[in-house]
């Protein structure tokens, strides 16, 4: 009988393994269809200085509106992406797609703050992805300046490691890298210092429990901000959702604060709108400073 039993549990696992894999070769073929007709489209959410609260800048963030499930997040096909190979062409239109707005924001006269993108770990050791970052940044005419990449930090250690040459490519070519996701992983201090990066972002998991009881987090937050600062890092808060954390990344000396406190992802449109307020505001404070305006 136990045999048996474990005949007919195999067979279970077995089946379900193959509806697992018939329905992740699905979903990577209408993935491959989505990239080519145009299903994708990149949301960008705002970050803030903490202190005086003025745009700093936005992270892309792909969705796919997908024609009968509807807008489906990034947590569900970014692995699909990355396990297919489809990953790199999804990256590439994600890259093209921002320098092309980035551009039609400059034509409009804006003053696009820079905007980061988010590195799949797999792509990192790509020996062309400089070049074929610069050449997409030429493409539109776009400069170095206005793009930062996002790469994740809950890397293993020896493949950030072997990412530092790349980095270091970046680095030379005037765009900035942000360690993403931070807390999560495996850093350490010494391999950290190796790192040609500019930002570090708190993980978002580390944010939601400041303000609660338990101070835990208020001290874990404290020594990552201190070790970001001692390392000439500028620091960015994810997920910040309430006043209250808020005010504890401020008096934390927290550089920049991502959320949907201060903002959702949102369209290109839409956050051309932002940054449109956020000049005007500035124009008008120049304006403030003439003499005789
Ligand atoms: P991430 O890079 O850590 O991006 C931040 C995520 O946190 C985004 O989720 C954002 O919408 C969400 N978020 C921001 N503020 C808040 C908040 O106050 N509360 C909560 N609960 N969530 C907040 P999203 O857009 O679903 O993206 C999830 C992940 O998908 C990203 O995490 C990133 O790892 C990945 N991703 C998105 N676009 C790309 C891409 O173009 N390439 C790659 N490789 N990964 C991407
Ligand atoms: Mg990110
Ligand atoms: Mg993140
Ligand atoms: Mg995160």
């Amino acid at each position: 009988i136990a045999k048996n039993k474990g005949k007919n549990c195999y067979q279970a696992y077995e089946s379900s393994m193959a509806t697992r894999i018939a329905e992740e070769y699905t979903v990577q073929e209408d993935l491959r269809d989505a990239i080519q007709d145009g299903e994708l489209v990149v949301y960008y959410q705002p970050k803030y200085s903490t202190r005086d609260r003025q745009l700093t800048g936005a992270e892309a963030l792909v969705r796919w509106e997908h024609p009968d499930k509807g807008m489906i997040p990034p947590d569900q096909f970014i692995g699909i992406a990355e396990r297919s190979g489809l990953i790199n062409d999804l990256e590439s239109w994600v890259l093209d797609s921002v320098c092309a707005q980035i551009r039609r924001w400059l034509d409009m006269g804006l003053e696009v703050p820079p905007i980061s993108v988010n590195l799949s770990a797999i792509r990192i050791h790509n020996e062309d992805l400089p070049e074929r970052t610069q050449a997409c940044l030429d493409k539109h005419g776009v400069a170095a300046s206005y793009l930062m990449f996002e790469i994740t930090e809950s890397l293993a250690v020896r493949e950030i490691l072997r990412a530092v040459e790349a980095l270091k490519r970046f680095s030379a070519m005037g765009v900035r890298v942000a360690l993403d996701d931070f807390g999560t992983g495996h850093s350490s201090l010494s391999y950290l210092r190796q790192l040609p990066i500019q930002q570090l972002k708190i993980d978002r998991s580390f944010i939601k429990d400041l303000g609660a009881c338990d101070g835990d987090h208020v001290e874990i937050v404290r020594s990552i901000i201190g070790l970001a600062h001692a390392l000439r890092l500028r620091v960015v808060a994810e997920g910040v959702e309430t006043e209250q954390q808020m005010a504890f990344l401020d008096s934390l000396d927290c550089d920049e604060v991502q959320g949907f406190l201060m903002g959702r992802p949102v369209p290109a449109a839409a956050f051309g709108e932002v940054v449109a307020q956020q000049s005007g505001r500035a124009g008008k404070a120049t304006l403030h400073m003439l003499p005789g305006a």
